[in-house]
């Protein structure tokens, strides 16, 4: 009997062991997945996030709150943003939290207000930069702190991208505490591409990071076929990425392309990776085994450049930043800071050096394990900025510049900075035409609304401008200065690896949540209106946040007829310069203002994000459209007129706010 007692107890115990060691396991795996971003080898976003992933290890976090105890608090009405009275207490006094004691944080999270530069139009949340990223504070004149007894705002950032602090640290700084996506209770969404579940449950005042099926813009393979459409059509004017060709399917014409141009070099990716994964640099001489294993292998195969400009003979390519507010209207900014990165090895065009990686490719990923890479540390122990940048033999000091340095390098070179931007200004608004179709057709697919367009909605509210997106846009510039579009990043990384980095990205992430506005609720401001509404003359009503957020609420036949009243179509064409811009405007109504007053709000809080499109010289772009858009049509006519200029005028309709504030945040 007491054996078996024993043997009983003993049994017990073992199973006892063994739960607690699978909770143990379970609670390390949970808290490690929290912290990686869950990664599926299918998915065409899968190595960029791996990327993403192996560059931010060296960031710090900032700012001691932790969000994830305020995913456990209970739903319910609208909170005080005061953490309970035992928790300033406890601060106050130095002590530590009680266990158990709900911890916000040693400090209430705050939120700051930019006034609107119109009269009558709400407030949208300010995210400025943090000091430790040692950005210069953009003005803050407009600025105004949230009412403290306001509910909170909140912000949900899934595991399904991985997680950098320039992003976290932004939305924390900004006053936002994080939610789980279920909750539906954020407003700003930091994730992978929105699924038609969620999308539909949007509401209006909700904004996402990523449009859906932007992987048109973000495979080497499918970029490759939008823009060789255009190509087609466009010829010349269309030529701005190297020519490529989707392999095995195009195999005998690249085949026959190769013959062709015996003295040309070629370089092999494959379609959904990045980090330089894969590539294979070779002349058109390739050896009877190779060729056999490229008509098999999956992945695109493009024109080499082979006469890049080198700077102290080494290869760089930029990568730019630019930012899509909405596909329609086109609304298209380029921060005006951004990265160069540098080969570790001096370039030769010699076919005995296509082997070398750090020659050819200039990925940060591939030559920063070589022993020549230099952290740029962006300024900081120079004497004098201006000579950070090279050494006394000309050569790049750190491996990795600003767009600034490159800038302040072409002037001293004396080759056209001024002009290269421009074109690759060009470049960007191109690859952007090219992709808006497909886009669109996503769009209507993810809402279930097959002919809806853009103006397609979801059930909650989701409209037009919910999504926005920052691509990386990496682009080498030949020795012409000619800038050559190598591959768009949907999902750029973001990594503070080095002070350089950390200063860009966190600016970056704070300009772009600023500029797409971020509507608080009323009840942030009502205690205190007259602090974000300047004194009202006109004869207009204050909108609140949900009017401000919803856009254009039009039918696409209702567009189709608006635009038809602004400018004449011929054969079902807008004819893009047959009506002088003054006399365009003068048809504008009411749609068509807010269309305006919207875009002049973006431009007067954007930051270092610079407008590249629509531009005053838009109409050169009218043409790519199969037939332009009715809200394209109004800000391109508002563009020729004269842009933000106009709303200085004292003719303008009774139903056009008036624009008070003249400050540029
Ligand atoms: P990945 O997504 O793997 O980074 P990229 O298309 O950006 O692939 O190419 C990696 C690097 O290879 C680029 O940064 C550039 O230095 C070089 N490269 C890519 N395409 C070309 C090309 N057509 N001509 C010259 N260099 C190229």
């Amino acid at each position: 009997m007491a054996r078996r007692l024993r043997m009983l107890k003993r049994r017990r115990a073992f199973h006892l062991r063994r739960v607690m060691l699978a909770a143990g396991l379970w609670m390390k795996l949970r808290k490690r997945r929290r912290c990686a971003p869950r990664q599926n080898p299918s998915s065409p976003l899968h190595a960029t996030r791996k990327a993403d992933a192996m560059d931010d290890v060296e960031d710090v976090m900032e700012g001691a709150p932790s969000d994830d105890e305020i995913e456990q608090l209970p739903r319910g009405p609208v909170r005080s943003r005061r953490p309970p009275s035992r928790v300033v207490k406890a601060t106050a006094e130095g002590k530590p939290f009680d266990e158990g004691e709900v911890q916000c944080g040693p400090k209430p999270r705050k939120i700051v207000l930019l006034r609107s530069v119109f009269e009558g139009r709400p407030p949208v949340v300010l995210f400025s930069y943090t000091q430790a990223c040692c950005a210069e504070q953009r003005p803050m004149d407009r600025a105004v702190p949230a009412d403290e007894d306001g509910p909170r705002m909140f912000y949900s950032h899934t595991d399904a991208v991985h997680q950098y602090n320039a992003v976290i640290n932004i939305l924390r700084h900004g006053g936002l505490y994080r939610v789980r996506a279920e909750t539906n209770r954020w407003t700003v969404m930091w994730s992978l591409h929105p699924t038609p579940e969620q999308l539909r449950r949007f509401t209006p005042v909700q904004r996402a990071n990523h449009f859906p099926g932007s992987f048109h813009l973000g495979r080497k393979d499918l970029i490759w076929r939008n823009l060789a459409k255009m190509q087609q059509r466009f010829g010349k004017e269309y030529q701005i990425s190297p020519q490529g060709y989707i392999l095995p399917k195009a195999f005998l014409a690249w085949d026959a392309a190769r013959l062709r141009q015996p003295e040309a070099l070629w370089i092999w990716k494959p379609c959904s990776q990045s980090c330089g994964r894969g590539i294979t640099v070779f002349s058109s001489d390739v050896p009877e085994d190779q060729l056999r294993e490229l008509s098999k292998k999956r992945g695109i195969v493009q024109r080499y450049i082979p006469n890049p400009l080198l700077i102290g003979g080494r290869k760089f390519d930029m990568r730019v930043y630019v930012v899509v507010v909405s596909y329609d209207p086109l609304k298209v900014y380029v921060n005006d800071e951004g990265l160069v990165r540098f080969a570790t090895e001096p370039y030769s065009d010699s076919v005995d050096t296509l082997q070398s990686r750090m020659m050819h490719l200039t990925n940060y990923s591939v030559n920063k394990q070589s022993p020549a890479f230099v952290q740029n540390l962006d300024g900081q122990g120079a004497e004098d900025k201006e000579d950070a940048a090279i050494d006394e033999a000309g050569q790049p000091k750190a491996s990795k510049w600003s767009l600034t340095e490159l800038k302040i390098h072409f002037e001293r070179e004396g080759l056209n900075f001024g002009a290269m931007w421009e074109s690759m200004k060009d470049l960007v608004i191109k690859t952007l035409i090219s992709v808006e179709e497909p886009l669109k057709a996503e769009w209507c697919k993810t809402l279930g609304c097959e002919d809806g367009g853009w103006s397609a909605r979801g059930p909650g509210g989701a409209q037009r401008s919910s999504c926005y997106e920052i691509y990386g846009f990496d682009i080498l510039v030949d020795e012409t200065l000619k800038p050559w579009l190598l591959e768009v990043n949907i999902c750029p990384s973001l990594s503070s690896g080095s002070p350089l980095d950390k200063r860009i990205k966190t600016k970056l992430v704070a300009d772009v949540l600023t500029l797409v506005g971020v509507h608080p609720p009323t009840a942030l401001w009502q205690l205190s209106p007259d602090s974000v509404h300047w004194p009202v003359t006109g004869s207009l009503p204050i909108m609140d946040e949900n009017e401000a957020a919803s856009g254009c609420l039009l039918s696409e036949e209702e567009m189709a007829k608006r635009a038809r009243r602004i400018v004449p179509w011929h054969g079902g064409q807008v004819q893009a310069s047959c009506e002088s811009p003054a006399d365009a405007l003068s048809l504008f109504d009411d749609i068509a203002w807010e269309l305006c007053v919207v875009a002049h709000e973006e431009d007067m809080r954007s930051g270092g994000l610079m407008r590249a499109f629509p531009c005053p010289h838009a109409a050169r772009y009218a043409h790519y459209w199969d037939e332009e858009s009715y809200c394209n049509i109004v800000l391109r006519k508002w563009q020729e007129a004269g842009g933000g200029a106009i709303f200085r005028s004292k003719k303008l309709p009774p139903w056009v706010p008036r624009q008070v504030c003249f400050n540029k945040t």
